[in-house]
């Protein structure tokens, strides 16, 4: 696969501009809990406006994998590039330094995370969950971060919720505010851990729609899904994983209708 050299200062609105530019790139990622290697030298990227769907069995490594972009996880060996910035450490010649703390937690918020449970804050409002982040991690004034807020709460379908409480939402709601607050800090990538896992099988669809629709106005996407038929809808790669390893990537015709690997094969088999 070829890359272009993505460029740091970029800011959101240009992604649509420039659809080659690389926004995840994730190069030769190893992780190990102990002396197990789960994660065995990844490499991936996703370009601006590119949704890419990973696929694998349980343990496979899919949700440490999405970890380790954003740093929740340390990797032992390679390299995690957002939009340009080193993730979690700082270059020093041909060494790496860890990054503090409030670096990385800044970093984190051009990181959008949404998680098979929603957490959601349970004590404040749907409005006060979206600007929580904004006004206290950016810095945005409270009118201004509001003002955004009832916009996400359009965008998901859920404007009158804005002064419930989580509790009071059904979870495929919840999932959506989870998504509009993963939106709130204008992230350069969303990052989804198995997102309907949890849901009723009823309320799938309204979560998936969310995610098509932003799908649709071009927002980088990795979402960790058994959805088939979404990634089928939704994917330009669909990224098979298997025992710390990509064994397969490319386009949803590709790896779900003619999959090469035999382990692809079998899990497809399990899941269609
Ligand atoms: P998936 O999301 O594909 O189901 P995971 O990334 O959760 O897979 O897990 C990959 C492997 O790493 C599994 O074998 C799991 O048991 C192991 N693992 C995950 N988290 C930890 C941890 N915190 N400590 C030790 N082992 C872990
Ligand atoms: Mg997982």
């Amino acid at each position: 696969m070829t890359t272009k050299s993505p460029s740091a200062d970029r800011r959101p609105h240009e992604a649509a501009a420039d659809p080659a530019r690389v926004v995840v790139d994730i190069r030769d990622v190893h992780k190990t809990y102990g002396l197990v290697e789960v994660l065995k030298g990844v490499d991936l990227q996703v370009r601006a406006g590119e949704v890419t769907v990973v696929l694998g069995p349980s343990g496979s490594g899919k949700s440490t994998l999405l970890r380790c972009i954003n740093h929740l996880e340390k990797v032992k060996r390679g390299t995690v590039t957002i939009d340009g910035e080193l993730i979690g450490y700082r270059r020093v010649g041909d060494r790496l330094h860890e990054l503090r703390e409030r670096e990385v937690l800044r970093q984190r918020t051009h990181i959008g995370f949404v998680f098979q449970s929603f957490n959601l804050f349970p004590h404040l409002t749907v409005l006060d969950n979206l600007t929580e982040a904004p006004v206290s991690a950016l810095g945005v004034p409270r009118a201004q971060a509001q003002e955004r807020a009832e916009r996400l709460l359009e965008r998901v379908g859920l404007r009158d919720k804005a002064a419930a409480y989580p509790g009071q939402l059904s979870g495929g709601q919840q999932q959506r505010i989870a998504i509009a607050r993963a939106l709130a800090l204008e992230p350069k990538v969303l990052l989804f851990d198995e997102p309907t896992s949890a849901l009723d099988p009823e309320l799938v669809g309204e979560v998936l729609d969310v995610i098509k629709d932003l799908a649709r106005v071009g927002t980088t996407m990795i979402v960790v899904t058994h959805e088939i038929g979404f990634a089928r809808e939704v994917a330009d790669t669909v990224v098979f994983m298997d025992n710390g390893r990509i064994v397969e990537q490319g386009t949803p015709g590709d790896v779900l209708d003619s999959p090469r690997h035999e382990r692809t094969r079998a899990f497809l088999s399990k899941v269609l």
